[in-house]
């Protein structure tokens, strides 16, 4: 009987397809050289872009690295396109090095991958998966009452991910860059990505920077989202 199937069955999220051909047209603002050093050591130079006309009106940023040029050349003439990682700005994990999370060792593992290889790593300004900053430690204070990070946006009224990569999109094609290897293991991002026109050669795995404060929100990115991390659940 057709009374027996659940009304709404357990919500699937929208496919960006249903954006398609709406990313309206960026343009480099600004580039200027920033020379980087990380905390270990680590020290590359990145040719950081500003734009204009970005969807939702943030400052993102991207950052050029290593022979960027020669990527693009290369990727012009069907070779191995730019290595490409949009990472969404987390201030207590980039900056802080929270243990909570991983984007710090995320975000300094994306910047050597990259210059290795030439590409692009963007700067998103949509911090705890687009719930803000004040949002995401409203969640980790649920999240220390036993919830779960996908939870915690739920019981704040939000959805478990915000994020919207109109923007990274605008950007890449800003670059020049609208075909490039995904540095990430979020399908969410790649599917995001295709549906918003920019041609995904490869996906490249990120690897898994696990600590004692994070292993539990890990192995819920993992399982809860189809992310692909090899994590020794338990
Ligand atoms: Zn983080």
């Amino acid at each position: 009987m057709a009374e027996a199937m659940p009304a709404r069955s357990t919500m699937l999220r929208p496919l960006a397809t249903v954006r398609l051909a709406t990313v309206p047209v960026a343009t480099v603002r600004r580039q200027v050289t920033v020379p980087l050093k990380f905390a270990d050591g680590y020290g590359t130079t990145a040719l950081v872009t500003s734009f204009e006309g970005l969807a939702d009106g943030k400052e993102h940023i991207a950052l050029s690295l290593g022979d960027w040029q020669a990527a693009l050349r290369r990727s012009a003439h069907g070779g191995a396109a730019p290595l490409v990682r949009p990472h969404s700005e987390c201030l207590t994990g980039d900056v802080f090095g929270s243990q909570r999370c991983d984007c710090g060792p995320q975000l300094r593992e994306a910047v050597e991958r990259i210059a290795e290889v030439g590409g692009f790593l963007l700067y998103l300004r949509q911090e705890g998966r687009g719930i803000g900053l004040y949002g995401k430690l409203d969640a980790y204070a649920l999240q220390d009452r036993g919830l779960d990070t996908y939870q915690a946006n739920l019981a704040l009224g939000r959805d478990e991910d915000e994020r919207d990569y109109t923007v990274a999109a605008q950007m890449l094609r800003a670059l020049d860059a609208d075909r490039i290897a995904l540095l990430s293991n979020n399908p969410d991002k790649a599917e995001q990505l295709a549906g918003l026109g920019v041609e995904i050669t490869e996906r490249v795995k990120t690897g898994v920077h696990l600590s004692a404060a994070n292993a539990g929100y890990l192995a819920t990115k993992a399982l809860h989202s189809a992310h692909t991390l090899d994590v020794p659940f338990d």
